[in-house]
């Protein structure tokens, strides 16, 4: 298994940085590498693995489905599509979903579902798409348009046009870009890749207020802070701000590719058959993943756990008193730690430690860990982040 690094570096394209060893197995919150070292993961894929790792009711449900009825596209209807979509709707505002792959997609798909609304409601020219300062909502063309992140956009201009930002929680600025040529204002409700921003409340609400004042679509990107990561199953319900449409992905599927976009009626009823699809998108083992992820992380009981552990960590984040950090700042499991330095060296120590861990920009270490977290393990990621602290 020496060689897995090497052969990757040697035939894989080198968009990721990379440690030097090669993951084998996980179970529950520890990963294993080749060598048999363990590492307690505080990265969870990216927000990704909610239930931890062979979580064994997702990999029974996955199991069978795949033995059962892999794959027939979208041609046909199925009963895991049909179930998880009642789910997602019984569970959000939503009165119907468009399925997709990933994020990016559903990001994809919430830009042309404005851009179809607004040309159908309001007639053409209505094309300009809002988001803000520290946002990410994907690499492709449309997505990468609205993720306000210089070095990600330089090198591939002209992206999707249209697509115009303001500073983040600035009322103001926001009132100033959304106007009658808006179709569509992308927020994440708490952002992630900017480094664990959470909106303020007045700040949602002037956005909703200005998006109903132009008819505007207010679209909530949830991929990184939905699915019960602060505690509730949406990041919205702690503001009590409701959009137009909302993306969800990364938790979704527990570790299988899919995203969703989530759509009032008013949105759904501009689509019609051949306007958007997919291949792929909603095949049954993707969403039998997804429903059990869905039950799992709905139950409040799984909630309550992720706001006290979310609490606990929180809490004993600010006990450690280090000099370098500068704030500690997120919601429930999904947590920042702002720092006067590059991160990097704490990551990078991790791994020396047994932890994996990950930043959010230069200065925020970003703590996403499985929400089957539990007390021994915030002990153990505590005990080794002072040490690493130390050490610096
Ligand atoms: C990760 C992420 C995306 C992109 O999702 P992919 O599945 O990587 O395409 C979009 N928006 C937010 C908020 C994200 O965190």
């Amino acid at each position: 298994m020496n060689n897995i690094p090497q052969k990757t570096e040697d035939n894989v394209i080198h968009t990721y940085g990379r440690p030097p060893f090669t993951l084998v197995s996980g179970k529950g919150m520890i990963v294993t590498d080749s060598e048999g070292n363990e590492y307690l993961d505080l990265v969870a894929g990216i927000a990704v693995a909610a239930l931890g790792h062979a979580d064994p009711e997702l990999t029974a449900a996955v199991s069978e489905q795949i033995a059962t009825l892999s794959h027939v596209s979208n041609l046909y209807y199925t009963a895991p599509q049909a179930n998880l979509a009642e789910r997602l709707v019984n569970l959000s505002f939503a009165d119907k979903v468009y399925f997709a792959n990933s994020g990016a997609e559903a990001v994809e798909a919430a830009i042309k579902f404005a851009r179809k609304y607004a040309r159908t409601q309001h007639g053409p020219g209505k094309t300009g798409v809002v988001s803000f300062t520290g946002s990410f909502h994907g690499r492709t063309m449309g997505s990468l348009a609205l993720t306000a992140r210089e070095k990600y956009q330089a090198p591939f201009r002209p992206l999707m046009p249209g697509a115009s930002f303001a500073p983040f929680n600035d009322i103001a600025a926001a009132e100033k870009v959304i106007g009658p040529d808006t179709c569509a204002v992308f927020v994440e409700p708490i952002q992630g890749e900017g480094g664990i921003n959470p909106a303020n409340l007045d700040f949602l609400q002037a956005v909703r207020a200005r998006c109903d004042q132009y008819g505007a679509l207010l679209v909530f990107d949830e991929i990184q802070c939905g699915m019960g990561r602060t505690g509730k199953l949406w990041a919205y319900e702690h503001y009590g701000v409701t959009p137009d449409m909302m993306t969800v992905a990364k938790a979704l599927g527990g570790g299988l590719p899919i995203g969703v976009t989530l759509v009032t009626d008013a949105v759904a009823n501009v689509m019609g058959a051949g306007d958007h699809g997919s291949t792929f998108a909603a095949g049954p083992v993707a969403c039998r993943a997804a429903e059990v992820v869905l039950k799992r992380v709905s139950q409040p009981a799984l909630l309550a756990h992720v706001t006290h552990m979310g609490d606990l960590l929180m809490e004993r984040l600010h006990e450690l008193n280090s000099p370098h950090i500068l704030e500690v700042r997120g919601k429930g499991l999904m947590i920042g730690v702002a720092m006067d330095m590059d991160v990097t060296p704490i990551v990078q120590k991790g791994f020396d430690h047994g932890l994996l861990l990950l930043n959010a920009g230069p200065n925020v270490l970003r703590l996403l860990p499985p929400y089957i977290i539990a007390e021994t393990h915030v002990d153990q990621f505590m005990t080794k982040l002072e040490t690493i602290l130390t050490e610096l």
